[in-house]
């Protein structure tokens, strides 16, 4: 039984963050979307935002049963060990996410040698899809109905 917890700030979630998720399924027996609530870093979606546009996109995938959606506070090993998960899953577009990634995952092996980090590559179609460059293309009346689920496209065009 292998648990797995796939952090971010998915602010918002985007069809990148969601092709990982489906993935991940299909690998690991428990699966955990988790949003990581970090008060000094200025999202543009508040927490409870960003939560609810991911509860809504599992259930209009039909999801539910297979995806928790949880968020957290504080270092991400005491959250993976309260919750008793031997894996974090993180996502790989190119190599300017390796160098953090690495740093990350090895910052992390560090703290605690029984958690595990597994990088699952970007799938082709979304290998230039960010949350942050979403928004940007959004802001300015760039069309990104594609990029990102249906209710996160919605929650933008409220918010936005
Ligand atoms: P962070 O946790 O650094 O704030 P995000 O919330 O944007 O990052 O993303 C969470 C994880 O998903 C990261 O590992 C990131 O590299 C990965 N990711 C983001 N967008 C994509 C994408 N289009 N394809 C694959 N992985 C992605």
């Amino acid at each position: 039984m292998v648990k797995a917890i796939y952090p971010g700030s998915f602010d918002p979630l985007t069809n990148g963050h969601l092709d990982i998720i489906k993935r991940s399924i299909e690998i690991f027996d428990d699966f955990t979307v988790s949003v990581l609530n970090n008060p000094s870093k200025k999202n543009l979606f508040t927490l409870s935002e960003r939560v609810k546009m991911i509860k809504n996109t599992i259930k209009l995938e039909g999801l539910e049963d297979r995806v928790n959606v949880d968020s957290f506070e504080g270092l991400l090993v005491h959250y993976a060990s309260r919750k008793a998960a031997k894996v974090i899953v993180r996502g790989l577009r190119a190599m300017t996410d390796f160098e953090y990634e690495f740093q990350f995952a090895l910052m992390n092996k560090n703290l605690d040698k029984k958690l595990e980090t597994i990088f699952l590559t970007t799938s082709e179609p979304y290998s230039f899809i960010s949350s942050s460059l979403v928004v940007e293309v959004y802001r300015l009346g760039g069309n990104v109905a594609d990029k990102v689920p249906q209710p996160v496209f919605e929650c933008m065009q409220k918010t936005i």
